[in-house]
């Protein structure tokens, strides 16, 4: 009997587990698109039109491979407008009983999906290297999951940059020679745009009329949207920016949004790419002798180490996870996230860059608007909502562990050992936002001090009972407590002064 195959936006992948179980001759394969999944939380329009566009060729290709489609568009006037509604309304019109589905990456839709009446199998989903339970397998027992001991455990399994049972260059991890600020550079190759065609052209039009006052702004969209678009942005990265990757990391630029990152992570997350043939690729660079040592492990540490780690912590941690709240913060999003005017530069930027391509790399979103976000006590589910709604690359197994762990530290520690805060220190040193900021990052209190250096102290001492016993953070408490005492009375006070001018929504 015929059976419904679903393919959901971020499962364009053609050895899906779904579409490797089902038969061409006989199943039917469902793709959707519904304004309950665009408008769950309010999506950057760019974010969007690559899912639709994406899902729009990836059907294409599916019939072009000899599949039977049915491809619900999201103007179809007998669109249900969901998920569990869609794949109702095809049994009723073929008679099929039996879906078959690859697990999706969010508890919301698994949950959907089980509760529909039709029988649903959810396969796991094998695109990633590792699997739920060998993640489960991996953290049994362990007091403290880090990522770095993962990460090696995916070096062996994959056999990638090691020499035997020996990882290359003779070191796990080159990340000490990837802290470097960056210098202004014209000739530093930018990342590919890829132009409209006449099926993105459609889908940016009804973008533009359906989801209207969604922050961010659609055009110029420059994404790929088919497999051949990422592995040319892939191609591009491993010959052009891939050298200087682990030198840029973690640098910032106000001139310069992509600096050597890959923009690749939108094509993994909808499955265009493979984690392991993008690892591949650099590896092979590496071996060529075409890209330095820390530049290629670095690179693949995000991906088989980070990635996938974030990945078993999200279906390990369970559907409450972005509802954890380990530190109690309750504070409204600040208006400035949705690009209200701000003095501080270094936000104002990482903002109005979010807004422009909804895209900003990963030292932008952790110490930038995350450092800021969790210094100022925001509540974490209102940031983890942002997250989700403004990157191209957001899908809530890889967004929240991210933002609700590491950034927010709203889980207690499971996914960072100690909360990602800094004063406008680190940023000065990383970046070039300072020079241009109304506030002077080298005043530590007045009315010209850089916010972050108020809240940074004003943080430690709300969480001095939490923190001041950790190790790693010991050192923070005991520099304060040399400062002078009246000196932190007014840091104190002036950051009590800032949260409230933010809380009242003066400007900041
Ligand atoms: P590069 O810097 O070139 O890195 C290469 C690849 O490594 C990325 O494409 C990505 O697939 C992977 N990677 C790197 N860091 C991480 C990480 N911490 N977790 C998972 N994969 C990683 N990444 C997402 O894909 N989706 C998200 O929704 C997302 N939300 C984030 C929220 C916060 C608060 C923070 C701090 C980070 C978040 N990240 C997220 C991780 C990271 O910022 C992005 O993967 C990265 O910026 C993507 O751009 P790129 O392809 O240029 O990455
Ligand atoms: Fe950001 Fe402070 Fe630097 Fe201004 S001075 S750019 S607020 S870190």
């Amino acid at each position: 009997a015929m059976r419904l195959i679903l393919v959901l936006g971020d499962q364009l992948t053609e050895t899906l587990s779904a579409l490797r179980h089902a038969d061409p001759a006989t199943d039917l394969v469902v793709m959707a698109e519904v304004m309950a999944e665009g408008r769950y939380v309010p999506h950057h329009p760019q974010k969007i039109a690559l899912v639709l566009s994406a899902m729009r060729h990836f059907a294409q290709t599916l019939r072009g491979a000899g599949w039977r489609v049915a491809y619900s568009r999201l103007d179809d006037p007998d669109n249900s407008q969901s998920i569990p509604g869609e794949l109702l309304r095809r049994a009723a019109a073929t008679g099929a009983t039996a879906v078959i589905a690859t697990t999706p990456g969010e508890w919301r839709l698994i949950h959907a999906l089980e509760a529909t009446p039709l029988r649903v199998t959810l396969l796991p989903d094998d695109r990633f290297l590792c699997s739920a339970s060998e993640f489960a397998a991996w953290a049994e027992g362990r007091k403290q999951l880090r990522m770095e001991f993962f990460y090696r455990e995916m070096r062996r399994k994959t056999g990638l940059m090691m020499e035997g049972d020996s990882p290359a260059g003779g070191q796990w991890n080159f990340d000490h020679d990837n802290r470097k600020p960056a210098k202004p550079d014209l000739l530093r190759p930018r990342p590919p745009r890829f132009a409209p065609d006449a099926v993105t052209d459609e889908v940016l039009a009804l973008v533009e009329t359906r989801f209207p006052g969604h922050f961010g702004r659609l055009r110029p969209f420059g994404w790929g949207v088919t497999r051949a678009d990422a592995l040319a942005a892939l191609d591009h990265f491993a010959s052009h920016a891939l050298p200087r990757f682990g030198d840029e990391q973690d640098a910032m630029l106000q001139d310069d949004p992509t600096l050597s990152h890959a923009l690749i992570s939108p094509y993994l997350n909808l499955g265009l790419l493979t984690p392991l043939e993008v690892c591949q690729r650099v590896s092979a660079e590496w071996q060529a002798g075409r890209v330095p040592v820390n530049a290629a492990e670095g690179f693949i540490r995000q991906i088989i180490g980070w990635r996938e780690f974030v990945r078993g912590i999200y279906f390990l941690q369970g559907p409450d996870y972005t509802a954890r709240n380990t530190l109690g913060h309750d504070r409204a999003l600040p208006p400035l996230y949705w690009g209200a005017n701000t003095k501080m530069n270094c936000l104002s930027r990482a903002v109005g860059q979010t807004g422009d391509m909804a895209y900003a790399h990963h030292i932008q979103r952790l110490m930038v608007t995350g450092n800021f976000a969790l210094l100022a006590g925001v509540d974490p589910a209102r940031v983890h909502e942002w997250y989700l709604a403004v990157y191209i690359d957001a899908f809530e197994w890889v967004e929240a562990p991210n933002t609700i762990g590491m950034s927010q530290w709203a889980d207690g520690g499971v996914v960072g050992s100690k909360p990602y805060v800094s004063s406008g220190a680190y940023i000065d040193r990383m970046s070039d936002y300072c020079g241009g900021c109304a506030y002077r990052v080298k005043e530590k209190s007045g009315p010209d001090a850089c916010p972050f250096n108020l809240l940074y102290w004003h943080f430690l001492t709300r969480h001095r009972d939490r923190f001041a016993g950790n190790p790693r953070m010991a050192q923070m408490y005991r520099t304060w407590d040399k400062m002078d005492a009246a000196h932190r009375t007014r840091v104190l006070a002036e950051g009590d002064a800032f949260l409230a001018r933010l809380s009242a929504g003066d400007p900041v």
